[in-house]
């Protein structure tokens, strides 16, 4: 069975790459007719931020993303929050402690900085502690047994370091890269338990992966330095053979491509990063902050699901729009690239477009009378879905909708300079007056039967209707664009249309 995880830390609002990663996820779960986990890694609790894990759940929801297995769910491998799960760390790192993969190390912060510095000061490009530097540390490699037992006995800090081969080849498959081969000279000896008896990431994440059975790592490319370290965590657990298979996804990258896109880029790019909005505080300042948010914004989950599957995925044929349902039948770790995405506002705006328009009239009928109403607006029962209809199609968001509509409800307050200037001239004013004088009787309001009238009577006026449209326009709406102007004077009816253009002719 395919088990997959999603595994964020609560640190804050999840970013649209942390979003991503949870749909490719789930994506290839329903896919494979497997499982979906949710495991907040909350064991760094200097770094723990309050909400962030409810903002997770709200956000993913919101996507359509459904969990089968996490903090709400239950499953058979509760607890799904790290920080419930400490001792089972604790009894792995004893046992990379009688194994001898792992060491104690008691050096103090002090030590640890007199290292670095004696390090960079012979010009060692990457000071770590390592193979060869471990050797003139305290730690249980280097002290007698005896010197290492009274430290613990007496309470000592230590942390618990992994012991890193000094000359070893790391090599693992992933299914995004290919052979990813990394020489174990360039990784440190991460410490796996700190001193406040919390595992580091690495040992957590391993451990839980493990016991909760997962058969794919899919995460970001961030984590990819991460890799060969768990790789040999798996070998010296004695879990090698049951290892998941990795896949790190791509990076998303600013707009101009000009770097990774980050948590702070939103608002100062002008869009959102975030599923939604967020309320937080400022990290220095402690001020109250909000972040802006797809769903506050006017963005449907839909479009912001295809959009995001397309950042990084395609299905290798033109077509672009995808439910989640089509996206769970398409999708294939395969065709993930291994290049970056460059985030496409215009993308993600053209995607809301299209999910928007597709709505049915009455669902948009239905949001255009509450967002009018909650103006003081009452739309005529029986013009909403008129309305929506006619105005949609110059709609990117639901707000649009009202804002396109304001026409219908309000006389032209001005009228459009330029196209007074241009277009205006007492002869078209003069057909202008016809017209609206022979409205009110007309014997088919349609859109197609106002149309006939204007040309006829501008027949009889001797003037084409190419001369007249856009003042007519301006007459009505007192905009130089809009929805189609035959479908708007259909809506307005004729007497209030003849109104609009005699008050304007005047
Ligand atoms: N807790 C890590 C994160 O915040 C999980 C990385 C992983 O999936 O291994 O993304």
């Amino acid at each position: 069975e395919v088990r997959v995880r999603f595994a964020p830390s609560p640190t804050g609002p999840l970013h649209i790459g942390g979003v991503r990663t949870a749909l490719y996820n789930y994506l290839l779960a329903r896919k494979l007719g497997g499982k979906m986990l949710l495991r907040i890694e909350d064991t760094d609790q200097n770094r723990f931020v309050p909400g962030a894990e409810q903002y997770i759940m709200d956000s993913l929801r919101w996507c359509g993303i459904e969990i089968d297995e996490g903090i709400e769910q239950g499953g058979p491998h509760a607890p799904y929050r790290q920080s419930e799960r400490k001792p089972m760390y604790r009894q792995y790192a004893q046992q990379l402690l009688d194994s001898g993969s792992a060491y104690y190390a008691f050096d103090t912060p002090e030590e640890l900085d007199a290292m670095r510095a004696r390090l960079t000061a012979a010009k060692v490009p990457n000071p770590q502690y390592n193979s060869i530097t471990r050797a003139q540390m305290r730690n249980s490699l280097t002290l007698p047994a005896e010197e290492v037992q009274q430290l613990l006995d007496s309470g000592a800090p230590y942390v618990i370091r992994l012991k890193v081969p000094r000359k070893e080849e790391i090599r693992f498959n992933d299914l995004i890269r290919g052979w990813v081969v990394v020489h174990s000279s360039s990784i440190d000896d991460k410490v796996l338990m700190k001193s406040d008896g919390m595992p580091t990431y690495h040992l957590a994440n391993i451990v839980d992966d493990h016991l909760m059975e997962i058969t794919h790592v899919i995460r970001g490319e961030e984590w990819l330095p991460s890799a060969p370290l768990h790789v040999l965590l798996y070998r010296y657990l004695g879990w090698e053979s049951t290892m998941p298979q990795f896949a790190h996804l791509p990076l998303l990258l600013k707009p101009d491509g000009t770097g990774k896109l980050s948590k702070r880029d939103g608002d100062k790019l002008g869009f959102p990063v975030f599923p939604l909005e967020f309320h937080g505080k400022d990290a220095e300042t402690g001020e109250p902050t909000v972040s802006s948010g797809y769903r506050e914004s006017g963005y449907l989950p839909e479009a912001f699901i295809n959009f995001l599957a397309f950042l990084g995925w395609n299905p290798g044929t033109q077509q672009e729009l995808f439910t989640m349902d089509e996206l769970i039948e398409h999708f294939s770790i395969e065709r993930v690239s291994k290049s970056p995405a460059r985030f496409d506002q215009n993308k993600v705006r053209w995607y809301n477009e299209q999910y928007l328009r597709a709505k049915p009239d009455a669902e948009l009928a239905q949001y255009l009378t509450e967002e009018l109403s909650k103006q003081g607006i009452a739309v005529p029962a029986g013009q909403a879905e008129q309305i929506a209809a006619l105005v949609k199609e110059r709609a990117t968001f639901p707000a649009d909708l009202a804002k396109e509509a304001q026409l219908f409800f309000q006389r032209p307050a001005s009228y459009d300079e330029q196209v007074i200037s241009k277009k205006w001239n007492p002869q078209v004013a003069a057909a202008l007056a016809e017209f609206a004088a022979q409205l009110p009787a007309a014997a088919d309001a349609s859109a197609e039967g106002i149309k006939a009238l204007l040309t006829q009577v501008l027949e009889a006026q001797g003037i084409k209707i190419g001369q007249v449209l856009q003042a007519l326009r301006v007459a009505v709406t007192g905009n130089a664009a809009g929805p189609d102007l035959m479908h708007i004077m259909h809506i307005l009816g004729p007497q209030e249309t003849a109104e609009r253009i005699q008050a304007a002719v005047a």
